[in-house]
């Protein structure tokens, strides 16, 4: 069996559909990936994307009795198994650290994500992994103002979960060219606040200088004038920072580059006087 290390994030690892393995250096363990988007499509495309060979769109529809099945094997394959002795997780990361509804796409796009949701959290209670990990939604918040999405996030509170919603300019025209959305301030705005109304919601942030636009000047003013609005409208009070940890898979790769940790902690320091609470991930 390969050895699972902090940057190995194939989906394909445990040979299955939905579920898929992480050693997480963001969760410091182990974390259990569900990716709903199996035909690597989402409704954006963003520049640093790492899913290979993504297309726009929505993914098909969700077997919820695989993703039970699924789920219920690797549960009992890392709780009752061999799992961490087979990928030689070392000793100090063997611990269920999250759950992490984290696709080749947007997660929220499916049509059952309400009954997805219910159904992860409520396999996680009865194995007793919650409320000891966490339960996440990692999403571009784009759709939250759809009924069912909204439902979904109704559940997740109900296991105490959280939504690391993508935020990674603050202007419209600098997400137009890093996320490829067309995605106005108001309902940018709106759908954060519609999260954070049902859900513990945190900020994800992605920056990197882009040849077609640089991470400076006007762009990091318009992002903290941003924070700044969501920090008066709304409860969220978190933000994740990070750079480019991966190389992105799509075709503006060669175009990227990361900023380096000064001057990610200088752009940390600007958010906490905010009042923010900022975490670097490296
Ligand atoms: S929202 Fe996520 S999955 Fe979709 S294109 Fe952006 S990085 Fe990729």
């Amino acid at each position: 069996m390969p050895r699972l290390t902090t940057t190995d994030h194939n989906r394909d690892i445990a040979g299955l559909t939905y579920v898929y393995p992480v050693i997480s250096r963001r969760a410091g363990g182990l974390s259990i990936g569900i990716n709903f988007n199996i035909n690597n499509a989402c409704n954006w495309r963003c520049v640093y994307c790492q899913v290979p060979d993504l297309v726009r769109g929505g993914p098909p529809p969700l077997d919820l009795a695989l993703l039970h099945e699924e789920l219920v094997y690797f549960l009992e394959y890392v709780l009752k198994g061999r799992f961490f002795d087979d990928y030689q997780v070392p000793p100090e990361q063997r611990e269920i650290k999250d759950i992490a509804i984290s696709g080749n796409g947007e997660p929220t796009s499916i049509d059952s994500f309400a009954e997805a949701i219910d159904s992860i959290g409520t396999l996680a209670r009865q194995y007793g992994i919650f409320p000891d990990s966490h339960f996440v939604l990692i999403s571009n918040g784009s759709l939250m103002h759809q009924a069912k999405v909204q439902a979904g996030l109704k559940g997740l509170n109900r296991f105490a979960g959280e939504v690391w919603f993508k935020v990674d300019r603050g202007s419209e025209q600098g997400r137009e060219v890093i996320n490829g959305c067309r995605q106005g301030q108001a309902r940018l705005l709106e759908n954060i606040k519609t999260s954070s109304d049902h859900c513990l919601t945190r900020l994800q942030s992605c920056v990197f200088d882009y040849a077609a636009q640089p991470w400076k000047g006007e762009d990091i003013a318009a992002y903290l004038a941003l924070l700044k609005q969501i920090h008066s409208q709304t409860s969220v009070r978190d933000v994740l920072l990070y750079s480019l940890a991966r190389p992105s898979c799509q075709p503006e790769a060669d175009q990227l580059q990361a900023l380096d940790q000064e001057r990610l902690q200088a752009l940390a320091e600007e958010i906490k006087a905010l009042g923010f609470a900022v975490k670097v991930s490296v």
